[in-house]
């Protein structure tokens, strides 16, 4: 139990049970509910509603009815009310990051981390300034060009960043004039749903509505005929679904989708401290990350002193319940993607590939799985070809740089990809040859409020972040206005 400050007076508010949706201003229950497990011991720990229909479309038509004026109010005042959620999430993190990590499995430092992160794209977004351009060529025409927003937008997010993948979608759109229908995953809805109680006053009613539901849900909102665009964050398979429901009346469309990651390591890198980086950006998040490293490129020259260290972090790392102290690395978030994992493992073992696991993990019904290393696979078999999207790395041995660029390159993904070595000249040169959105030379994992961030090929479909993130939730209006030639 908690305290918010409103106004003069303190209000008690629970992070622990009484999980709602936030529709038109208000919170609200449904008449059926989705139970949501805690995946560290696998048991069912709380039930959140699962939106109806009717509910559906009293939270668009709501959020219709917010557009019309929070659409024409003053930027300022939006990006204020931005940087007010962003302090109510900060002043709650402790709270939250519990909540979380019963929900997500991710262990407590982290889990506050992405509640820190997610406030720093609320406070971001409410600095931002949107370009004018002014078209006068002095030839009778003089031309205002605008940006104005688009209408609701419907805001579809996974398990595995469950607030800052939502807060992604709700800074930019809000800060840009749009009102949002947000849908966490049916995995991870309850951090949203109290972040939409904690916010319930700043915003007014319906410019921001959370619902949650099952799997029918996300169907339903990319359907329903209320919404200007849909920004989705989730799987290839799902977004091309997606994609082919918004053609049905041109929905503006954001798709931030799956990625198969490379990482290329050059023979002057510094062991030991590379190794543990590498780790940590393949493995953070129990490698539930869309930009992990998921492939991981070592020059033969340094395979195998790379191969024995990543080998002593994968023994030595304590994986388990994120509320115990010590605790590095989770459970997997859910029982579908725990058999996935389970059966890439399953296939790489069968297809007689050298598969080396990490430190004993819990047998207590939790969705654990060791750290998981493929010593040299093939570069046609599954654990290469697909995305895990958990605690397993394909290590891959190469010789030639022209050989490794075109081995990386070799997907239908082109999400992020990392390149390593002490040459960061030649580092830079090899990112550039990389087919992904965004490389990193010598780190991992980071991304920024301020900077677009694109998936290439099937990564993606438009872009989130940045003002490029920012303008996808806007279109241009160009205002022709006749002036005497000059
Ligand atoms: P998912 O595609 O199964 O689900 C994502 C969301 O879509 C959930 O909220 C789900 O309920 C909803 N959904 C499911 N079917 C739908 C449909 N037919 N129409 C509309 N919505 C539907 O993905 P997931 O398993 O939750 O997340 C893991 C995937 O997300 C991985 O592939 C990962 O790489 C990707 N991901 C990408 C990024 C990125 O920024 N590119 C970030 C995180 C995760």
């Amino acid at each position: 139990m908690a305290w918010l400050i409103k106004g003069r007076e303190a209000v008690r508010m629970d992070f622990d049970s009484n999980y709602r949706m936030l529709i038109g201003g208000q919170l609200a229950d449904s008449s059926e509910v989705i139970d949501v497990v805690n995946p560290a011991d696998g048991l069912r720990f709380a039930s959140a509603p699962d939106c109806a229909p009717e509910q559906l479309d009293a939270a668009v038509a709501g959020a219709q009815q917010a557009f019309k004026s929070w659409g024409k109010t003053d930027i300022k005042y939006r990006q204020n009310l931005l940087k007010k959620a962003g302090e109510a999430l900060i002043a709650h993190a402790d709270e939250i990051a519990r909540l979380f990590t019963r929900e997500q499995g991710r262990p407590l430092a982290g889990a506050r981390s992405e509640v820190i992160t997610g406030a720093s794209w609320l406070t971001a977004y409410s600095d931002i300034e949107l370009p004018e351009q002014v078209i006068d060529k002095g030839d009778g025409q003089y031309i205002q060009v605008r940006h104005v927003p688009l209408g609701v937008v419907c805001a579809i997010s996974p398990w595995n960043f469950p607030i800052n993948l939502s807060l992604w979608k709700i800074a930019p759109a809000l800060a840009a004039g749009n009102t949002i229908v947000l849908k966490p995953s049916p995995f991870t809805p309850l951090c949203m749903l109290k972040i939409g109680e904690l916010l319930k006053d700043i915003f007014p009613p319906g410019v921001l509505n959370i619902i949650s539901g099952g799997d029918n849900l996300g169907p339903l909102m990319t359907a329903h005929p209320g919404f200007a665009k849909i920004s989705f964050t989730g799987s290839t398979e799902t977004g091309k679904r997606v994609m082919e429901t918004a053609a049905r009346d041109l929905k503006r469309l954001t798709l931030e989708l799956g990625g198969n990651d490379a990482a290329i390591v050059l023979p002057d890198v510094d062991l030991e401290k590379t190794a543990l980086q590498i780790f940590m950006g393949a493995f953070f998040n129990t490698a539930q990350i869309c930009i992990a490293t998921k492939r991981l490129y070592i020059h033969e020259a340094i395979y195998d002193e790379m191969k024995t260290l990543l080998i002593g972090l994968a023994r030595t790392i304590k994986i388990g319940d994120g509320t115990e102290q010590g605790t590095i690395l989770g459970p997997v978030q859910n029982r579908r993607q725990f058999d996935r994992v389970r059966a890439l493992i399953d296939d790489a073992k069968a297809s007689g590939l050298t598969v080396i696991e990490g430190a004993e993990v819990p047998k207590n019904g939790g969705f654990f799985i060791p750290i998981t290393l493929v010593d040299n696979p093939p570069d046609q078999s599954r654990v290469v070809q697909e995305e895990a999207f958990g605690p397993v790395l394909p290590l891959l041995r190469f010789s030639d740089i022209d050989e490794v660029v075109d081995r990386a390159n070799a997907s239908e993904y082109g999400l992020a990809g990392a390149v390593w070595s002490s040459d960061v000249d030649l580092a830079v040169s090899i990112a550039s040859r990389l087919e992904t959105g965004t490389v990193w030379i010598n780190q991992n994992l980071k991304v920024r409020p301020d900077t677009p961030f694109a998936g290439h090929k099937q990564s993606g479909f438009g872009i989130e972040n940045g003002l490029e993130g920012m303008l996808e939730y806007m279109i241009p209006q160009a205002i022709y206005i006749p002036k005497p030639a000059e």
